[in-house]
């Protein structure tokens, strides 16, 4: 079975202001890492617009429709000091979480062994009913409730190795013990959560903070021995990666170490889990990462992973 991989050109057209490190450049650095001959096996689809019925499943429908008048047609909308609106971004953003929808109904469905889905504006830091931090939609919320909606998954996780910390998943899910979170991410840092004390109200929240200028080492320690175990011990369905490569060493916004070959390695740790629990499904959700050059090799190598080669890891 194939790996899946989904974008949409509309990803190039949420436009941010010169400058800003979310940009459209960091789609076609991926684009042009995947042209190598060793991703032709890849099978690739475009990614559909979201429908309300689904983008509902992780926030309210006034919070959508007000994200929707507030779109402008020309110009740029300011959300807050990061986060901003052009015209293209309403349909970016909807067709990230369609994308989302869509690795969801592949996988699932058992037509894709495991997707990757490469879209922008990323999705983590929304929460039910605020926009920030360069998201919009939240897309991992989406693909997880649309999963237990549409396919009956009981149980979710969520690993997201972002190296900001999804505090709009967590907000998502703070009362939902159906759904397992997971996340390392460098404290302090923003958004400023993510403290271990989080855990949710069923203790289904799992943070594993690490400290500025941690490498290889302390996260395939956090990953080994605080992450795997719970998310193993929670049996999930299904396992949503919420997949920032920020914590790239190469990365301009934070000063975790992490290589290449750390994704690939957290990627084949969490390809032995979803064998052992839940027939291999795997959807994974492009968050952050900034440098063009640790982004393209880390997506890289995370996807070489998810094909199921070997990647030095
Ligand atoms: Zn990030």
């Amino acid at each position: 079975m194939s790996t899946l991989y989904i974008t949409h050109p509309a990803g190039l057209d949420h436009q941010t202001p010169l400058g800003h490190p979310e940009r459209p450049d960091r789609i076609r650095a991926i684009e042009r890492a995947i042209e190598k001959e060793r991703f032709t096996l890849l099978r690739r689809d475009q990614a559909p617009m979201a429908e309300m019925e689904s983008l509902a499943l992780a926030h309210p429908e006034d919070y959508i429709v007000r994200l929707r008048d507030i779109s402008p047609r020309e110009g740029l909308v300011r959300i807050d000091e990061d986060t901003v609106m052009s015209p293209g971004t309403y349909e970016a953003a909807l067709r990230g979480a369609g994308g989302a929808v869509m690795a969801v109904d592949e996988v699932m469905s058992g037509r894709a062994a495991n997707a990757f889905v490469a879209m922008r504006p990323p999705g983590h830091h929304a929460e039910r009913v605020r926009a920030m931090g360069f998201c919009f939609f939240n897309n991992a919320a989406v693909a997880a409730r649309h999963a237990q909606k549409r396919f009956g998954a009981e149980r979710v996780a969520i690993f997201d190795w972002d190296v900001h910390h999804g505090n709009g998943t967590q907000d998502i899910f703070w009362d939902d013990a159906s759904v397992l979170y997971c996340s390392t991410h460098e404290a302090p840092l923003y958004p400023g959560t993510g403290a271990l004390s989080e855990t949710g109200e069923h203790g289904t929240i799992v943070n594993a903070p690490l400290n500025a200028g941690d490498g290889s080492e302390a996260f395939r320690e956090a990953v080994d021995s605080v992450i795997l175990p719970r998310m193993d011990a929670f049996a999930p369905d299904l396992i949503i990666i919420s997949a920032g490569f920020d914590a790239h060493w190469r990365d301009p916004l934070a000063s975790l170490n992490l290589t290449e070959s750390d994704f690939a390695w957290a990627t084949q740790k969490l390809m032995g889990l979803a064998d052992k629990r839940c027939g291999q499904r795997i959807v994974s959700l492009l968050e952050g990462g900034y440098d063009l050059e640790g982004l393209s090799k880390s997506v890289s190598f995370h996807l070489d992973a998810l094909m199921g080669r070997e990647t030095g890891a």
